[in-house]
């Protein structure tokens, strides 16, 4: 039977070049959108068109009860999950001196309250059966900072903190945890950035002189899914073309 990958955010800009590289290696492919969006429906008829039957579940992985909820009608209606893929995630940009609570909590309570709420109700079940692979999609700017976003880099930095320490307790249950931390990849958010700002401030900090692509990134979430990748645990992978080394 076909592996059941979940990506959360899979309808963005990464999220579906990842469901679509899933689905093309055979996993059953899962998504989540959130519950207000009204374009989740559209979504699905044009993957379907092109050939991928993904399943979508509305729900806020920012909440904790949303995330429960969901992963109960996944599991209740596909079977387990095998494949996690912490993906959702948002940015709110100011620097800390305009930095309110609002926009703060907004970000942790997404991108990183997230990882919590959705690792949570799956990660007792792949222990059980002995294989599980969770994997977190954090950022570059969760490695080096970044201006205007002490809210998102912290954050982010904060996940692959999550991904080392549960790594360590489920070494030895056949269940990996890993980060990827994508640097700038070319999918419609970034590609709204005016170029002139593209071409004078981002591409020239990327030693490649590119933005990444979507499917590199989603092609890395699928070897750490693999069975290959069995031995491969608590890292944090950068794919950033040479834009921050550590
Ligand atoms: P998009 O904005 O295109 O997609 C984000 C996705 O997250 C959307 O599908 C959105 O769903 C979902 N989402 C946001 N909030 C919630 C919520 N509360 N509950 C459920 N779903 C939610 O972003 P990208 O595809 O560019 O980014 C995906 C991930 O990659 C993010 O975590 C981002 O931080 C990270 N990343 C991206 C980089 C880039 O260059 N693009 C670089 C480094 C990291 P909906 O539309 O239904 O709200």
């Amino acid at each position: 039977m076909a592996r059941i990958a979940l990506v959360t955010g899979g309808m963005g800009g990464l999220g579906e070049a990842i469901c679509i590289k899933m689905a093309a290696l055979g996993y059953q492919v899962v998504t989540t959108h959130s519950p207000g969006n009204t374009k989740a429906a559209d979504w699905l008829a044009e993957m379907e068109g092109q050939g991928y039957k993904f399943k979508a579940y509305p729900c806020d992985v920012a909440d904790y009860d949303s995330a429960q909820k969901c992963i109960q009608q996944i599991t209740a209606e596909l079977g387990p999950i095998d494949v996690l893929v912490n993906n959702a995630g948002i940015t709110r940009d100011m620097t800390f001196k305009k930095m309110d609570k609002v926009n703060w909590d907004a970000v942790i309570k997404t991108n990183l309250d997230s990882v919590f709420n959705m690792t949570k109700p799956v990660a007792d079940g792949m222990v059980e059966r002995g294989w599980g692979r969770i994997i977190n999609i954090s950022s570059v700017n969760g490695q080096k900072g970044a201006f205007g976003q002490t809210n998102y880099s912290a954050a982010k930095a904060g996940m692959h903190g999550f991904t080392k320490a549960l790594a360590l307790e489920v070494a030895r249950k056949g269940v990996t945890v890993n980060t990827i931390s994508p640097g700038y990849i070319g999918t419609k958010m970034v590609m709204a950035i005016p170029s002139e700002v593209l071409e004078s401030k981002i591409i020239p900090q990327i030693p490649m002189g590119r933005l990444g692509k979507p499917e590199e990134v989603a092609g890395l979430v699928a070897y750490l899914a693999s069975d290959e990748a069995a031995f491969l645990t608590g890292a944090n992978i950068a794919i950033n073309g040479g834009q921050h080394m550590s």
